[in-house]
């Protein structure tokens, strides 16, 4: 996984070249979800903003997200863990893993040769690969092996 943070101008550049306009709070949103790689939920994308600007409106950080779903920034994760979640889109191809005792969502590397085919027809573009169980802080937590 590339997990180099980008910079400001490198976001900016790709808010451009998406036809978007590098907004403050676009620029804030997409820099936390891109370099935090928490995977993070609206809200919580609103709390960790709202600590440095506390004039920010919720509604301005979800429209943000929203421009940058639009604008293919950003990916909303098709999984199951309580609400939305979102990744940066320009990414290499991972999947994801969701702990179920703590909830957080990690990059999950995607088996050798994984790659969507096309066939029998089917033109596909995209296939998610999402794990569940126990991350290894968790997993060796021991709470769980009294479960
Ligand atoms: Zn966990
Ligand atoms: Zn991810």
């Amino acid at each position: 996984m590339d997990c180099r943070k980008l910079t400001d101008s490198e976001m900016i550049d790709m808010m451009r070249s998406a036809s978007l306009r590098p907004s403050l709070h676009r620029l804030a949103v997409l820099r936390y979800i891109g370099n935090s790689h928490s995977h993070p939920s609206p809200d919580e994308v609103y709390r960790e903003l709202s600590r440095e600007n506390q004039s920010l409106s919720r509604s301005t950080v979800y429209n943000s997200i929203h421009a940058l779903v639009e604008a293919g920034l950003v990916r909303e994760l098709d999984i199951d863990a309580g609400g939305k979640h979102y990744d940066l889109a320009p990414q290499p191809r991972h999947g994801h893993f969701v702990c179920r005792k703590c909830g957080l969502i990690f990059d999950m590397p995607l088996p050798e040769g994984f790659a969507p085919m096309s066939a029998g027809g089917f033109m596909i573009d995209s296939i998610e690969l999402y794990g569940r169980g126990l991350c290894p802080e968790c997993a060796s937590s021991p709470a769980e092996s009294a479960v």
